[in-house]
């Protein structure tokens, strides 16, 4: 038998490796403005087109490469970064595994310009699929220009992969928040599709901050500052009363790379205990700069993990540097410690009147088809015949029968009464059911949302006065993407430029929250960039839901309470929230009567 092992050529090595390094055109323009970084340039400037599925050119002022270098460059485990792997420990660059460049010329078209200042001509070089196609001399300024065009021409499954544009971009937006906040001693420009999304000069790095997120953002900045042998810390959180309900303006950076840190994110959401309400979330911006001996940067490329040798005394200075910052602009006395929002009467239910639920029989629902593959069905339908078998039984706990209605067989619904303000308690034949208010209106809420969007009977009511809202640049995006949706339901606006005019809402949306409701969904829905493999329909529906459901802490009179009761039990999936939390808990007779002896 002939031996059977051999070594994977070159440019199908590159394609393997390349989908480690390169997942979406984030990672490119990632990977691109990092390097110009590396390359010490001063002004940066990024092309992109089709959320740089057509094109993405990142155009440098950085030394620039000869002409022997730059075809190196493209070589696997070329850098001119490190030369041992002691480097590693001291590094001071953002890249050093010489990976990016020649992963992404295995899926894409590249071709570069680059001149060193010592150098008279520029090197023009093409590459596509990992093959020199083009190399000549060329004029160019000094730096180096890289366009990537047809990303991922040859790997159509990741191709195929792609998200829509509007979430590409914003992908795209977040790496460039990054590498810009990391250094606002750089200049950059950034353009997609011939607009400019962002212009932002070398600056301070609070103007930058305020370049960057617009409006009002200077004044809600606080600055943070602690030296100490362990660490630098510098930067600025966000005053209490600005927190925000989705997670965006969380950065962290260590050495000028910006890092996730779910151990230094808890340090800052400890400092804030108390400042803000449930549900929000504190902003900041920090900068740390430690020794780089004694940080461990996960070497995975796309990983943004760090380990700190001392991790209890940076979480303590840092903890007590918020706290200080925050205590020194004397934010804290400005805010009620006892305002939880989850006591907040919900709106929409306060302004509405009980509604009979209606039954609603779908042709299509199978309940064999498991919709959801964290839902228990096998529960849910032993709860379904629980709940049918209800009106056969006279005898069960606390549904007592009039005489009039045995004779009619008119079946009664059960006895319902509230606990604790978050539960509602009934009963079935021999179980006692607890539920959890706030849970089963999100899933009767979500179901609802659901059936109007794809029905498309939507109902609008106008508005008085239209209702103006401006928005941020992520903002517009996430509205693009949502607005058709949006419009299904019954919101009825303009967008011109950054600015909302929100004219009509639907019926169940009371005027004075409807601000608070399309501020919401767009937080929800720059939250959920990862989670996007849900439709937008589905997201919305998500965070109305969890915007508008009665919240705990609401009193309901048992009108309401049997309304609730009955509409949760009208829906397609009864166990499970939309958030696959449990909604209600189920005692039975026999069990209580064990615990009685
Ligand atoms: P790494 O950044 O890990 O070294 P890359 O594949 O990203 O690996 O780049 C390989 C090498 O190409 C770099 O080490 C650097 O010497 C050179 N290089 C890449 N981009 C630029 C640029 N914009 N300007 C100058 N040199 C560059
Ligand atoms: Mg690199």
């Amino acid at each position: 038998m002939p031996d059977i092992i051999a070594l994977l050529p070159d440019h199908v090595a590159n394609q393997i490796a390349a989908g480690e390094v390169i997942q979406r055109p984030a990672s490119v323009v990632k990977e691109l403005l990092e390097n110009a970084i590396d390359a010490k340039a001063k002004n940066i400037q990024l092309i992109i087109k089709d959320a740089g599925k057509t094109i993405i050119q990142v155009i440098d002022d950085g030394v620039g490469m000869s002409s022997t270098d730059v075809r190196m460059a493209f070589e696997r485990h070329a850098t001119s970064k490190i030369k041992k792997a002691n480097d590693l420990f001291s590094l001071s660059t953002k890249g050093f595994r010489g990976e990016a460049l020649a992963s992404i010329a295995a899926i894409a078209h590249v071709e570069t310009h680059t001149r060193r200042s010592e150098d008279e001509m520029a090197t023009c070089l093409k590459i596509e699929g990992s093959k020199v196609t083009h190399q000549d001399v060329s004029v160019a300024p000094k730096g180096t220009s890289i366009a990537v065009k047809n990303l991922f021409y040859n790997v159509t499954a990741r191709r195929n992969f792609l998200k829509s544009n509007n979430v590409e971009l914003r992908h795209i937006i977040d790496e460039f928040h990054r590498v810009a906040l990391a250094h606002p001693d750089i200049s950059f420009v950034f353009l997609q599709n011939g607009t400019e999304l962002f212009s932002l000069p070398k600056a301070k790095l609070r103007t930058r901050i305020v370049n960057i997120f617009g409006g009002k953002t200077n004044e809600k900045l606080v600055p943070v500052k602690e030296e100490t042998s362990v660490a630098l810390i510098e930067g600025f959180v966000v005053k209490p009363e600005y927190a925000r309900r989705n997670r965006g303006q969380q950065f962290f950076f260590v050495n000028q790379r910006f890092i996730k840190s779910p151990f230094l994110h808890h340090c800052i959401t400890n400092a804030f205990e108390g400042l803000i309400p449930k549900g929000y979330h504190p902003g900041y911006f920090i900068y740390l700069q430690v020794d780089p001996k004694t940080i461990d940067i996960n070497i995975h490329p796309t990983k943004t993990e760090i380990k700190f040798q001392e991790e209890q005394n940076l979480y303590a200075l840092l903890r007590s540097a918020v706290k200080h910052g925050l205590g020194m602009f004397q934010v804290s006395p400005t805010l009620d410690f006892n305002r939880d929002a989850s006591m907040d009467i919900p709106h929409g239910f306060k302004d509405k009147s009980p509604v009979l639920p209606t039954i609603e029989v779908d042709p299509n629902f199978n309940p064999f088809k498991n919709e959801n593959p964290n839902s228990n069905q096998s529960n849910s339908k032993s709860w379904e015949s629980l709940y049918s078998s209800l009106h056969t039984d006279p005898q069960s706990l606390g549904s007592e029968t009039t005489p009039e209605q045995e004779l009619l067989n008119i079946p009664e619904s059960p006895k319902v009464f509230q606990l604790f303000s978050k539960f509602i308690v009934s009963s079935m034949r021999s179980h006692l059911l607890i539920i959890n208010q706030n849970r089963a209106h999100q899933r009767v809420l979500y179901e609802s949302f659901l059936k109007t969007i794809s029905s498309q009977k939507k109902s609008t009511q106008k508005l008085l006065l239209p209702i103006p809202l401006v928005l941020e640049k992520e903002q517009i995006i996430v509205f693009q993407e949502a607005q058709e949706e949006l419009e299904a339901m019954g919101f009825e606006m303009t967008l011109n430029k950054n600015k909302l005019t929100i004219v009509g809402t639907p019926k169940f949306c009371s005027e004075k929250d409807v601000q608070k409701i399309i501020e919401g969904v767009l937080a929800f829905e720059t939250e959920t960039t990862e989670a996007d493999s849900f439709s937008v329909g589905d997201r919305l529906a998500k965070s109305m839901c969890q915007l508008l459901a009665i919240k705990t802490g609401t009193t309901l009179n048992v009108t309401e309470q049997k309304h609730l009761v009955d509409d949760l039990f009208g829906c397609k999936e009864t166990m499970l929230s939309p958030f696959n939390r449990q909604i209600f808990i189920t005692l039975e007779k026999r069990e209580i009567e064990k615990r009685m002896n």
